[in-house]
């Protein structure tokens, strides 16, 4: 890539390591022009299935949008962002490995409810209450119930 101080095509890199879980590449690199350093972040861009919706319609995959979804049900909860980032690649795994184009957005549902079960069970509870929309407390004592006798998948 150009140097984006000055433009320069060669730039030589001086460092490299992975980050995020493996997901990342973080390179150091030098222009060999004007000598200035920068660092560049690679990802592999691998394509995600489409979502489809319950109503049949389509929808690419957002990755912020699965994330903020987690997010909300893991406010205040003992989680780092570091283990949430962890869940959201291996979901992304998981949606990949499937080799589908397109995926029922119900299957990613229970994907991510499958990972905050691991991370929190208070996340995953308010995170399935709004997702099965939960009627009354009996629905609730339900899920717990269920969640006390099976465990998480891996
Ligand atoms: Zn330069």
């Amino acid at each position: 890539m150009y140097c984006p101080f000055c433009g320069a095509v060669d730039t030589k890199v001086v460092d490299s390591r992975l980050v995020a879980n493996g997901d990342q590449v973080r390179r150091r690199r030098e222009c060999l022009s004007c000598e200035e350093r920068f660092t560049t972040f690679e990802t592999a861009d691998l394509i995600m299935p489409r979502l489809i919706k319950q109503d049949g319609s389509r929808q690419p995959f957002d990755e912020n949008k699965l994330r903020a979804g987690m997010l909300r049900a893991l406010e205040k909860r003992p989680v780092s962002l570091e283990r949430l980032e962890e869940a959201v690649a291996r979901i992304k795994r998981k949606l990949r490995a499937k080799g589908e184009r397109e995926i029922e957005s119900l299957t990613i549902g229970e994907l991510v409810m499958n990972e905050l079960r691991k991370l929190d069970e208070v996340a995953y509870i308010r995170f399935a209450s709004v997702y099965r929309r939960f009627q009354d407390l009996n629905e609730f004592r339900e899920e717990i119930e269920r969640m006390a006798q099976e465990p998480a998948q891996e």
